[in-house]
């Protein structure tokens, strides 16, 4: 027997006819003796209706307010499924954020989570009694309605799962797991069995929109073992407990699997030489913008003149390059924000033009970031010249570079993504055979 935690997302539970699939799949866990708690989010575009209806009635509306009307979406999914759990003929009750409670911060739609343990709801799961949770949702000290920032169900059913000392948190989604990359972009992309929290987190964070990152770096934190899998389950699927999805788990657990079975521990499918595979996965992210200061002075303070204002903006920038300067003392600086943020770091950076003494700004916005990643890079040599030689060999150009222990990132012409994705999976030798 083991205390599992279940997170369904929206497209899962638009529907009673979905919902009762969920419950079907929740009961299967229960019958093979588990406690159980769930995590749901509300159905598929419910959020964005109800976000709107905020707009709509006041534009400058208060956060405390907006989080009452969206965290409605959770509080009508958990009750629904509590509803139908109930018709299966299993002992279930709805647990909102204030019941449990799940105590947050009052920074209101993107609240954080504080305080968690509910001895209530673990007496009622040790009773046999299945505890269906909002995701989403909390309750600050002040005792008002928060939320978590959209995508927080995730966030939410990691937290349950750290404060109730879960075996395992299995989220359920739309896909069967985290792949080496997109398989809408590349046919041949494998299903991987783990990836580490770290591979994860920078995954999620270039693009790879499986789980909202909080989540990642709460497991990290909290070690937390997560199983991404497919809610699109028929009856004589393999049960979740055989680990059918993808396992986010440490380096150290991922250590110990690959030396006790040292071929294709990490891979589906099984690849040409696996002790070899340095690279876990490609991601790419279309959501950056390049901005490029021209003639910047080439002298002490001149960055800091530029990022500091950028910084207090809270625009957070990414790749950076400073060219080698001229002969006459400038330098032309090029960066990367979230294309979101370009508009304001542009008109930022334009009345700053004097103190930061450039002569001319230009952006582009089509660019798109390829990212690889793989902890296997912390010990061999080589990653990033494979990565810059199989796009050379495709003419891609590379406009800017960065890298982290477990990730090389470049900066291309946003037509050239499909290719770079494919010839980089190609190059690192991830395609299914
Ligand atoms: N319903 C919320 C959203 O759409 C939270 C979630 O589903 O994770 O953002
Ligand atoms: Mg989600």
């Amino acid at each position: 027997m083991a205390r599992i935690v279940m997170k369904f997302g929206g497209t899962s539970m638009a529907g009673t006819e979905r919902i009762r699939r969920v419950a079907a799949i929740v009961k299967r866990q229960q019958d093979a003796g588990h406690e159980v708690a769930v995590v749901v989010s509300a159905m598929a575009g419910e959020t964005d209706r109800l976000v709107n209806f905020c707009r709509e009635a006041n534009p400058l509306y208060d956060p405390a307010e907006y989080d009452v009307v969206v965290a409605a979406g959770e509080q009508v999914t958990s009750g629904l499924l509590a509803l139908t759990l109930q018709a299966l003929g299993c002992r279930a009750r709805s647990w909102l954020g204030w019941q449990m409670p799940l105590g947050t911060d009052d920074a209101h739609a993107k609240a954080r989570i504080g305080a968690l343990d509910a001895p209530d709801m673990l007496a009622a799961m040790a009773d046999g009694e299945i505890a269906v949770i909002p995701g989403f949702q909390g309750v600050s000290e002040w005792g008002r309605i928060t939320t978590l920032g959209r995508g927080g169900s995730d966030t939410s059913a990691v937290a349950v799962a750290a404060a109730i000392k879960a075996d395992r948190c299995d989220i359920y989604t739309d896909v069967d797991g985290v792949y080496t990359t997109d398989p809408r972009i590349v046919a041949k992309a494998r299903k991987l069995r783990y990836v580490t929290y770290e591979e994860m987190l920078e995954l999620a964070s270039v693009g790879s929109k499986v789980l909202q990152t909080r989540s990642v770096s709460l497991a990290m934190k909290e070690g937390v073992r997560v199983q991404v899998l497919s809610s699109f389950i028929d009856d004589d699927a393999p049960p979740a407990d055989s680990l059918p999805g993808t396992m986010i788990v440490s380096d150290e657990e991922l250590a110990q699997i690959q030396s006790a079975r040292l071929q294709s521990a990490r891979l589906e499918s099984e690849g040409p030489d696996m002790e070899r595979q340095l690279i876990t996965g490609i991601a790419a992210d279309k959501n950056e913008a390049k901005v490029i200061l021209i003639r910047v002075p080439d002298r002490p303070g001149a960055v800091a003149s530029i990022f500091g204002p950028l910084a207090e903006a809270n625009i957070n920038v990414d790749m950076i390059i400073q060219n080698v300067g001229r002969d006459k003392g400038e330098t032309d600086v090029t960066f990367t924000v979230p294309a979101a943020d370009l508009p304001r770091a542009q008109a930022l950076l334009e009345s700053a033009q004097a103190t930061i003494g450039f002569q001319r700004l230009v952006t582009d916005g089509k660019v798109a970031k390829i990212s690889v990643v793989g902890v296997g890079m912390r010990s061999h040599a080589g990653v990033a010249a494979t990565m810059f030689q199989a796009l050379a060999d495709r003419q891609i150009n590379i406009q800017a570079i960065s890298t982290s222990e477990i990730k090389v990132s470049v900066l291309i012409d946003e037509d050239e993504t499909e290719l770079a994705v494919r010839v980089l999976h190609t190059a690192y030798e991830l395609d299914a055979i």
